[in-house]
C-alpha cells in the first residue's frame, strides 16, 4: 500500500450546535449529539445545561470525548433539562480559551448561555462600536459581540434578540437558552443549517439533522431563514423577523461539510452528492476501467459517477480512521507537522487501471496533487480527475475559514494549469450551472461565482482583535 500524508488544503467549517429543551437527562443527552457533530470543529467544545433554576457549563479545548467524562457530565447534567452545546473550529487564529462557546453572560437582568455557527461580516465595526460605549471584551469571536448586542438590548429576551439580529449582518444560525426559555435563531437568509426536532415532549436543536437519531429525536423542520423560534416551558412561538420563505444555504454545506445522513431544507446531504457524481459521468467520455472516491466526503459522488457510467466504484484509497480530521486544525504549522491525516493507495485495486478519481472540490491543490502522485506510485496507469464540483474562485466571508483569493488554486490557474500541477491524466469540474439545477436556486455560491447575497463591508485592519 501506498501511504499518502496530507497536509491541510481543505475547507473549514467554523462549528456546529446541538440543543436541548425541556428533555430529561439534557446535559448526558447533549454529548451524544454534539458528538454526531464533531465534524463541523473539533478544537474545542462545551455544554451549559439548566435545571430550570440555574445554568451550568463545561468547557474545554480538544474533542468531545476529551473534554467530558462521566464526572464531567455528572456535574452538570444531574437535573438537567435544558442543555446547549457547541462544538468549535476557531478562524484566523484565533484558538484561544475565551473564545470556547457557549459563551456565558451573567448580569442583574438574568443569564444566558449563547452558542453560534456562522460568522458576522460587520463583527469588527460592532464591537468598535460596543467598545466606544464602554462593553468590555474577554475573547476574540464574534459570538462575544452578538453577546454584548443582545445583553445591551432593551425588552424581553425576544425583543432583545431582535434587535441584535437587526445589528448584524453576516451569517448566523445560533441557540440562546435562559434558565427556562430557549431561541433558536436563524439569519434572514439562512445561510449557515438550524434544524428543529422533537424529543419525548420537548425539542431538540441541531445544525445538523444527523445528530437526532443518536437521541431519537424526530425532525420536525429547518428553522426558517429570518425566524426565532422561542421555546418556553408551556408555549412555543415563532417570531419571524424576515419575509424569505425560501433560504440561501451555503452550497458547500451538500457538497463537503455535512454529514450524508443529514437532510438540510428538505435535500439529503447522500442524494445531492450522488446527483453531482451522475451529472460528471453524464458529462464525460473518458475510457477508465475504476471509480475511486476520496474518503469520506466524496464517497456518495464517486457512488453515483460508477452507477451512471457502469464502471466499478473500488476502494482504491483507504482512510486511516484513527487520525480524524487533523485537516481542520487551524495552524500552518499544526498541520504540516506531526498531525497529518493519512490516506493509503491500494496497489492490488489501482495497479494498471485507469482510474477515475472522484473528489468534492479543489481548494489549493495540495492534497489532490498527492492523491494523485501516490495513485501513479501504487500503479495507476492514467489518473482522470474529476471534481464533484464547480471551480472555487472566491473567499468565503460567512463562516469558512477561507479568506483570501491567494489560497484558491481555480482563481489563479487554468483548468489545464491545474492538471498539469495536480499531475493528472485530466481533470474536469462539474460546470456551476449543474451543481445549481441539482441544488436548486436557493444557495449560495458566492465562492463559486463571486455573487455576495450579504456585502462585505470594508475590513478594519487596525482592529485585527486576534493580534492586539
Ligand atoms: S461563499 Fe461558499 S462556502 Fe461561503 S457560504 Fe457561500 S457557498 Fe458557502
Amino acid at each position: 500500500m501506498e501511504e499518502i500524508e496530507l497536509c491541510d488544503s481543505s475547507l473549514n467549517e467554523e462549528c456546529g450546535i446541538f440543543a436541548l429543551h425541556k428533555v430529561e437527562d439534557a446535559g448526558v443527552l447533549s454529548y451524544y449529539g454534539l458528538h454526531s457533530l464533531q465534524h463541523r470543529g473539533q478544537e474545542a467544545c462545551g455544554i451549559a445545561t439548566s435545571d430550570d433554576k440555574l445554568i451550568l457549563t463545561r468547557k474545554g479545548k480538544g474533542l468531545v470525548t476529551d473534554v467530558f467524562d462521566k464526572a464531567k457530565l455528572d456535574e452538570i447534567g444531574a437535573n438537567a433539562i435544558h442543555a446547549v452545546g457547541h462544538v468549535l473550529y476557531c478562524k484566523h487564529g484565533s484558538n484561544i480559551q475565551e473564545n470556547i462557546q457557549p459563551i456565558m453572560v451573567r448580569s442583574h437582568q438574568g443569564t444566558f448561555a449563547l452558542v453560534h455557527n456562522g460568522e458576522i461580516v460587520n463583527a469588527n465595526h460592532l464591537r468598535y462600536e460596543l467598545e466606544q460605549e464602554g462593553s468590555i471584551f474577554q475573547g476574540t469571536s464574534d459570538t462575544e459581540v452578538i453577546a454584548h448586542l443582545i445583553q445591551r438590548a432593551r425588552g424581553s429576551m425576544a425583543e432583545k434578540i431582535l434587535a441584535a439580529c437587526e445589528k448584524m449582518q453576516g451569517a448566523y444560525s445560533m441557540v440562546i437558552m435562559t434558565k427556562n426559555t430557549m431561541y433558536a435563531v436563524r439569519d434572514p437568509l439562512g445561510l449557515r443549517p438550524l434544524c428543529l426536532g422533537s424529543l419525548n415532549g420537548g425539542y431538540a436543536v441541531s445544525s445538523e439533522s444527523c445528530a437526532f437519531t443518536i437521541v431519537n429525536a424526530e425532525h420536525i423542520r429547518d428553522i426558517k431563514p429570518g425566524e426565532i423560534l422561542k421555546m418556553g416551558k408551556d408555549r412555543f412561538d415563532s417570531i419571524m423577523f424576515a419575509s424569505r420563505e425560501l433560504p440561501t444555504i451555503c452550497a458547500m454545506e451538500y457538497i463537503y461539510f455535512s454529514r450524508p445522513d443529514s437532510d438540510i431544507d428538505n435535500i439529503n446531504v447522500h442524494i445531492s452528492r450522488k446527483a453531482c457524481g451522475r451529472e460528471l459521468a453524464r458529462q464525460d467520455d473518458v475510457k477508465a476501467d475504476i471509480v475511486v472516491g476520496v474518503p469520506d466526503s466524496s464517497l456518495s459522488a464517486s457512488q453515483g459517477y460508477a452507477e451512471e457510467s457502469c464502471l466499478p466504484n473500488e476502494m482504491g484509497l483507504i482512510k486511516n480512521r484513527y487520525i480524524g480530521r487533523t485537516f481542520i486544525w487551524p495552524r500552518q504549522s499544526d498541520r504540516e507537522r506531526g498531525v497529518k491525516m493519512k490516506l493509503s493507495a491500494v496497489r492490488s485495486i489501482v495497479a494498471g487501471k485507469k482510474v477515475i478519481l472522484v473528489d468534492d472540490s479543489i481548494v489549493r491543490g495540495t492534497t489532490c496533487r498527492r492523491i494523485v502522485n501516490h495513485l501513479f506510485a501504487a500503479g495507476a496507469l492514467e489518473v482522470h480527475v474529476r471534481i464533484a464540483s464547480a471551480p472555487l474562485k472566491y473567499p468565503c466571508f460567512y463562516g469558512i475559514d477561507l479568506h483570501t483569493r491567494e489560497e484558491l488554486i481555480s482563481a489563479n490557474m487554468s483548468v489545464e494549469e491545474i492538471c498539469q500541477h495536480i499531475g493528472a491524466t485530466s481533470l474536469k469540474f462539474l460546470p456551476f450551472e449543474t451543481l445549481r439545477k441539482i441544488l436548486g436556486a436557493n444557495i449560495c455560491s458566492a465562492c463559486f461565482t463571486g455573487d455576495y447575497p450579504i456585502p462585505i463591508p470594508e475590513r478594519m485592519p487596525f482592529y485585527d482583535y486576534n493580534n492586539c
